[in-house]
């Protein structure tokens, strides 16, 4: 309480009074640590890479001082915010159109899976700030339907991801269309010193922000592992579920097919089940990411398409039935949960051959992590 009072409130960072409204009306009373360091210096026009931990308010601390420095609107966009899911995209739209609100600014979500015309059509009618994914970003370029010669802001949610070897060369293709100079703003709960590094090639001096250094992961999450034989797992699930009876439930395979597999076993057992991963058309993953929003679902089997981002009020449980491909991916997806303060629970099953991907992940948060007490479950037969 006390640090938090110590914190410059958003009256005292010089806002407009548009902008003052808006975050009194999201109820946004205080700004968070990392909104508290990364707005001023953003508004000071420095590049920052900001490191904070999961539902700590990242959006707010780049979108703030974006919708405050936009200037009267010209042939294109002004600010480019590039995020790895259309699902994320779709959130961090909403959140700056929130942030906008009672301001004429006009934002546009640019991803896959939707219609090209509808999003061509906002273009046209022109915009302040553009927010995509990468691949649907380039499509734009490649049909010149998307000019980015007014770009003055760019932003990297989930830079360490938008940075590695998947998005990478679409960054890079994006980002020679944007004009020189301009400001970068890089933002993640988890960055590695070479990430960190290589970040450095796109930036210009940057303020390097860190509040989540040595600890990634929340400490309001109740974090436990079991271990399990592989043919156990899913009885397991099920006995969790039933015995915890989650408010709201995402529960991480490691593929699409699993997932889809996941599912279909647990819908005979467990009411309110459902799947997204990326295989799914859009329409659908809309669906499902509105009934899992507004509590109709609770129990989400998910691969990491969710995995990063993904801000939904109240998951009490976070379960990841298998381990994730990365210690990175641990403390995204456990990060869905304990959001903002809040507490929550993050079970993993492990395989009794999984030994070093738990050490991988302890190193990496900087804590063990305990068993999980089971109360007569046999995890092995
Ligand atoms: P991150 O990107 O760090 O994971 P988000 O930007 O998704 O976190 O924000 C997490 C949650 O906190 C969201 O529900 C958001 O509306 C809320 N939030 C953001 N800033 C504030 C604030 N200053 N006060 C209260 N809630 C906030
Ligand atoms: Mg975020």
């Amino acid at each position: 309480r006390a640090v938090e009072e110590s914190l410059p409130g958003f009256q005292s960072m010089g806002l407009s009074a548009p902008l003052l409204r808006a975050l009194k009306k999201v109820r946004y009373h205080t700004p968070s640590p990392i909104q508290a360091e990364l707005i001023p210096e953003a508004l000071e026009g420095r590049d920052v890479i900001g490191q904070a931990k999961t539902g700590t308010g990242k959006t707010a601390a780049f979108g703030i001082p974006l919708i405050e420095m936009l200037e009267a609107r010209g042939k294109g966009p002004q600010g480019i915010i590039l995020a790895p899911t259309r699902e994320l995209v779709q959130q961090i739209v909403a959140e700056l159109q929130t942030l906008a609100d009672g301001q004429d600014v006009v934002i546009c979500g640019i991803y896959g899976g939707e219609p090209i015309d509808k999003q061509l059509r906002a273009l046209q009618r022109g915009v302040d700030l553009i927010v995509g994914t990468p691949g649907r970003v380039l499509d734009h370029i490649e049909r010149r339907t998307l000019y980015l010669g007014d770009i003055y802001h760019v932003v990297l949610d989930e830079a360490d991801r938008m940075l590695d070897i998947g998005f990478r060369p679409d960054i890079e293709r994006i980002l020679r269309k944007v004009p020189n100079p301009h400001q970068t703003l890089l933002l993640s709960a988890t960055i590695s010193p070479d990430i960190r590094k290589l970040a450095q090639r796109y930036m210009f001096e940057p303020v390097e922000l860190n509040l989540s250094r040595d600890e990634p992961s929340v400490d309001s999450i109740k974090q436990y592992y079991v271990t399990v034989e592989h043919e156990r797992k899913f009885d397991l699930l099920v006995h969790l579920l039933q015995r915890d009876r989650p408010r709201q439930c995402i529960v991480f395979t490691r593929t699409k097919r699993g997932a889809e597999r996941l599912a279909d076993r647990l819908r005979g057992r467990i009411p309110g089940v459902a799947t997204i991963h990326g295989d799914l058309a859009q329409t659908v993953r809309n669906r499902v990411m509105l009934g899992f929003r507004n509590g109709t679902i609770p129990v989400l089997v998910a691969t990491d398409v969710v995995g990063r981002g993904i801000d939904v009020n109240d998951i009490s449980h976070v379960i990841n039935f298998d381990v994730p491909d990365d210690a990175e991916n641990y403390v995204h997806r456990i990060g869905r949960t304990g959001r903002m303060g809040k507490d929550g629970l993050a079970y993993m099953f492990v395989c009794p051959d999984q030994g070093e991907p738990l050490t991988a992940i302890e190193n990496l948060i900087n804590k063990t992590i305990p068993t999980l007490p089971l109360d007569g479950f046999e995890a092995y037969r």
